[in-house]
């Protein structure tokens, strides 16, 4: 997989070529707006890592050269911490994901992973089993042990994303981002809060125990380790 990153702050541009070149994708770095617009356009790489404030030609103009050219290449773009409605105007523009600055590494790369797999073939299961755990989800229901589980819209959301991630620690960001809406405040307790209902509903009459925190990284859905 090959990603190209347009980023003009050399230590944010080198850092991301080193982590993403370890995570094992190859990566093309442009330190500039036009030469970012160049690879872009020329280029076949299957993410783009789009940094909007760029002293030449800015990340929307990239954004907006790349999707007018009918390239559906995906767009993680990288936004500042005040930026709501650079966000907005980026996701409305055609971008995929965004970030905002500073962000965890390992945030970065969950995001990436994210939209590759989103733009892969492969159908998204729409049955997903976890052990006597069922999410069926164009009918917008799930069953332990047969027995239907009583969820809201939004902890059968969550009860989703847990399950298409199986084994994948999600950090509260993450889930605030593809739960609620965007500008969902990640600090909030509220996650910790939805999982504590859902994991009533999902866990509290069963067993194994399936929903399990990964202390001060986030959640996960999966059976637990042997002993
Ligand atoms: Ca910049």
């Amino acid at each position: 997989m090959k990603l190209l990153v347009v980023e003009d702050e050399a230590i944010t541009a080198d850092y991301l070529r080193q982590g993403l070149g370890e995570a094992g994708f190859v990566v093309d770095l442009a330190r500039t707006g036009l030469d970012g617009h160049h690879q872009a356009m020329t280029g076949d790489h299957d993410l783009l890592i789009l940094d909007v404030m760029l002293p030449d030609v800015d990340g929307w103009r990239i954004l907006k050269a790349l999707r007018d050219a009918g390239r559906q290449t995906p767009v993680l773009f990288l936004t500042a911490r005040d930026g709501v409605e650079d966000r907005v105007k980026g996701l409305e523009a055609g971008a995929d994901d965004y970030l905002v600055k500073p962000f965890a590494f390992s945030e970065l790369l969950a995001r990436v992973r994210t939209l590759l797999r989103r733009g892969a073939t492969a159908p998204l299961a729409e049955r997903l089993e976890v052990a006597d755990l069922v999410v069926d989800v164009p009918r917008r229901r799930a069953t332990r042990a047969g027995r239907r589980l009583n969820l809201t819209a939004k902890e059968f959301a969550l009860l989703e994303l847990l399950a298409r991630r199986r084994g994948e620690v999600l950090p509260r960001s993450l889930i605030a981002s593809q739960v609620w809406d965007i500008n969902f405040d990640s600090d909030s307790n509220a996650i910790d809060v939805a999982i504590r209902r859902l994991r009533a509903k999902v866990d509290e009459d069963f067993e194994p125990k399936l929903i399990q925190t990964v202390r001060g990284m986030g959640y996960m859905l999966d059976l637990p380790d042997a002993e």
